[in-house]
């Protein structure tokens, strides 16, 4: 007889996370785009929840700001290349136009030197309070720690398309995404590399964040008003986030679109026919099932426009794909005097 296991199998039993211990360095990404009015609060807001002390007792060696510039045209770039030249511990990557939020998220991961990294917009929607929270919860042995939306502040046309798209996109994922969590959050470095070693170059990072796995966990928040300067996402922007969110998370709308267009052909030809037999069994009269047919070809006609825009979101997106071309283009990098060359 085989002797008993003092512990239960692996399997049935997962090891609980290692806390991790030592101190750990931090770079904090984040993507701006004409946010001169928002910086100095910002960095301000980042210097009082990142003091020397609060940092040493949540044991983080050392915090590095990682800007990611996705061309803006005010004055942001210039202000942060200042203050960087002054002293602060910050690297400026600025691309060469505006590529869009994920890609500047993108960049920044790209670009990430530390053990940790943490993404976050510059208007203060994402509270930088969270950050050494998120801290402990990665030495408690979560992987990734994003910050979930309780309650969302603002204009309540986007708060309703944002809760719809998260259900929507969670709905349609193959994998499971988490509702109401955009960008914000901390990633351990192997989460990172998993990040960076995906080929696609369309990137949707949270969903792809969601993909990788690893250990997840989420925090939870108010998500406040952003206190200066206007949302640089246009409403353009934001149904290009909803349909690449859509199209890089899952194919089941293409699916959909299949099992939509069977059963509408199926009900259009039963539906001709019924017409067929009415011509000749009450020869001379309009045939009663007429205007359902009519009706019927019609709403027919509609689904399959429909189904032509799905399959062209994946067509057109498949196309870029293949040309592979790169989420973004670096135009400098600047960098404290210490770590230049
Ligand atoms: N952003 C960006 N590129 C863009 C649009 C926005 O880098 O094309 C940045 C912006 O500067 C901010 C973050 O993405 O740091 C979130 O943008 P915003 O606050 O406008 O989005 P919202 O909170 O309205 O969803
Ligand atoms: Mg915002």
């Amino acid at each position: 007889m085989s002797p008993v296991p003092a512990t239960a199998p692996a399997h049935v039993r997962p090891p609980a996370p290692a806390a991790r211990s030592g101190p750990v360095a931090l770079d904090v990404i984040i993507p701006v785009f004409n946010e001169e009015e928002v910086l100095e609060l910002l960095l301000e807001r980042l210097g009082q929840e990142l003091g020397p002390d609060k940092l040493s007792a949540h044991g983080v060696s050392r915090v590095r700001l990682l800007f990611v510039d996705d061309g803006s045209t005010d004055a942001t770039a210039r202000l942060l290349a200042q203050r960087i030249e002054a002293g602060l511990d910050a690297r400026l990557i600025r691309l060469s136009r505006n590529f869009g939020h994920q890609s500047a998220v993108c960049a920044g991961l790209d670009h990430v030197e530390s053990e940790l990294a943490v993404v976050m917009d510059a208007d203060l929607q994402d509270p930088p309070e969270l950050l050494l929270p998120m801290v402990e919860r990665w030495r408690q042995g979560a992987d990734v720690v994003f910050a979930r939306r309780r309650r969302r502040k603002g204009n309540p046309v986007k708060r309703m398309g944002y809760w719809a798209f998260y259900r929507l996109v969670a709905f349609l994922s193959e994998i499971q995404l988490p509702l109401d969590t955009g960008d914000f959050g901390l990633l351990d470095r192997r989460v990172v590399q998993a990040l960076r070693s995906l080929p696609e170059n369309l990137r949707f990072p949270r969903g792809l964040r969601a993909w990788v796995g690893f250990r997840q966990e989420a925090l939870e928040y108010d998500r406040p008003e952003r206190p200066l300067g206007r949302p640089k996402y246009t409403f353009t922007k934001l149904y290009q986030l909803a349909t690449d969110g859509i199209a890089a998370m899952s194919t089941r709308p293409l699916q959909v679109a299949q099992v939509g267009s069977f059963f509408f052909g199926l009900l259009t030809i039963a539906f001709l026919a019924m017409l067929v037999w009415g011509y000749f069994a009450a020869p001379g009269e309009i045939p009663r099932p007429f205007l359902l047919t009519y009706a019927l070809i019609a709403t027919g006609f509609c689904v399959q426009s429909f189904c032509l825009y799905i399959l062209g979101a994946y067509v057109g997106r498949t196309y870029l794909e293949v040309k592979g071309r790169p989420p973004y283009v670096v135009m400098e990098i600047v960098v404290p005097k210490e770590r230049q060359p």
